[in-house]
């Protein structure tokens, strides 16, 4: 980790909140935004669009060696483009939701991904959500915050949002997977945003960090 920049790493199941509190909490301390998950996805829509199946492994690693991936900010927020392509609404499509996690499974995803992620941190302090930013992306944070939410909660938000998603299904995988699996990482801050707002679990957050010794 570069010592000259500072990350904080929320990580969480799907649906917990854990992005819209990212992008408010990085906004408020003038940090950039990183959605990891969005990476993973976009990996994903790329398969896909090329008619891989995102199960067999051999096939998404060798598709993964050939693709161009470009991981910038814009706004204060990452940007990811596949191919030449910036991909932005159609990561949230029903078919990305459900092969997602299979492809973030791959270790060799991971890795390439992984050090995308850490990258990012060469040039600016970041706030990224995920499910491994406190474990493996940046091991050596102070600043981790997990955000929790019950499944009922989850679920029931997805389908506000209108989104075709088993948050369910995709948690199962993402906590059982051998590799980098969603975990509380040693240190974090755990948040339950079941009964909160979003802005009560933002001042949540920004009090974790405090506590955890982040100063502005
Ligand atoms: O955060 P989001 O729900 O968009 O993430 C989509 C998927 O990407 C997750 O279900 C998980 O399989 C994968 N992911 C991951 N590690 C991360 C971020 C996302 O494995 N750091």
């Amino acid at each position: 980790m570069s010592q000259s920049h500072r990350a904080v790493a929320i990580d969480g199941p799907a649906a917990s909140g854990k992005s819209t509190v990212a992008k408010r909490l990085a906004s408020s301390l003038g940090l950039v935004m990183v959605n990891s998950g969005a990476m993973y996805r976009a990996v994903t829509w790329e398969l896909l669009r090329g008619g891989l199946d995102p199960g067999d492994s051999a096939a998404v690693v060798q598709a993964l060696a050939e693709m161009d991936i470009i991981c910038g900010i814009q706004d204060g927020l990452s940007t990811i483009a596949v191919n030449g392509r910036q991909l932005g609404a159609e990561l949230r499509a029903p078919e990305v939701n459900n092969n997602v996690s299979k492809v973030a499974s791959v270790p060799e995803v991971r890795e390439c991904l992984v050090a995308m992620q850490r990258d990012y941190l060469q040039d600016t302090d970041v706030v990224m959500e995920g499910r491994d930013i406190g474990s493996v992306v940046f091991p050596d944070t102070p600043f981790k915050i997990y955000i929790d939410a019950s499944e009922e909660v989850r679920a029931a938000r997805r389908s506000k949002d209108g989104e075709a998603d088993a948050v369910a299904a995709r948690d199962a995988q993402d906590s059982q997977r051998k590799v980098s699996p969603l975990k509380i990482s040693e240190g974090a801050i755990v948040i339950d945003s079941s009964d909160l707002t979003i802005e009560g679990t933002v001042a949540a957050a920004r009090e974790a960090l405090i506590q955890l010794g982040w100063q502005d």
